[in-house]
């Protein structure tokens, strides 16, 4: 099927703690979701190895020393890492690989993969995320307010993203991340192996 010949997409999916993106990146279809591995501790409702793997601090470092972390940073304290193998894996399948990272993370992926596509969810208002933050009544508000004034500092990073999407209301954000997906999976540039194929199949 040609279709099927074209090319990976990493997709950098960037947004302010307590915007949504759990659930709006459980919607997409046709995607990998790439499962990170942390040092924080796990919340009520969570898996382990489905929302993150949960690692002591040292077997984190030890990964990390050994490679096997495509990029990773410490946010509010704790390590959040992205496992390289999954990753490299799915890409050269040809798959969509979506990566849910925050913006310094997003800025090295840019750097380490520059045909990558990145989108940026941003909350409709910083009231509705700070309601939305309580409202899952996971954290301390010491942790909250650390919550709030990353948040402050990472929307200011939003304009590095290739796309904006607001989530207001998920079934709108949902769609929009789908029709990015759709169009840049399209694109020549990443269609490269298909054409040379249909050309290939002529001359033989
Ligand atoms: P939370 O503790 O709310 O699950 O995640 C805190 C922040 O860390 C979020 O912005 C989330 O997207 C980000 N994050 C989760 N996994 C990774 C990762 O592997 N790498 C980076 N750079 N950020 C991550």
């Amino acid at each position: 099927m040609l279709g099927e010949k074209r090319e990976g997409l990493l997709v950098v999916l960037s947004a302010p703690s307590g915007c949504g993106k759990d659930t709006v990146l459980s919607k997409l279809s046709g995607v990998r979701r790439s499962v990170s591995m942390t040092t924080r501790a796990m919340r009520d409702g969570e898996t382990d190895g489905v929302d993150y793997y949960f690692v002591s601090e040292a077997y984190f470092l030890k990964q990390l020393d050994e490679g096997k972390i495509l990029e990773h940073t410490s946010y509010n304290g704790k390590y959040y890492g992205t496992p390289k193998q999954a990753v490299d894996d799915w890409l050269r399948a040809g798959e969509t690989v979506v990566l849910k990272i925050e913006v310094e993370g997003g800025g090295n992926i840019r750097r380490l993969y520059p045909d990558c596509v990145s989108i940026f969810l941003v909350p409709p208002s910083m009231q509705t995320l700070e309601h939305r933050l309580r409202k899952r009544c996971s954290e301390t508000e010491e942790e909250i307010q650390s919550r709030l004034t990353i948040a402050e500092n990472e929307m200011k990073h939003a304009a590095e993203y290739d796309y904006i999407v607001v989530n207001d209301s998920m079934e709108c954000a949902v769609e929009d991340i789908q029709a990015i997906i759709r169009s840049e999976r399209l694109k020549t540039s990443r269609s490269k192996n298909m054409i040379c194929e249909v050309i290939n199949n002529a001359q033989s």
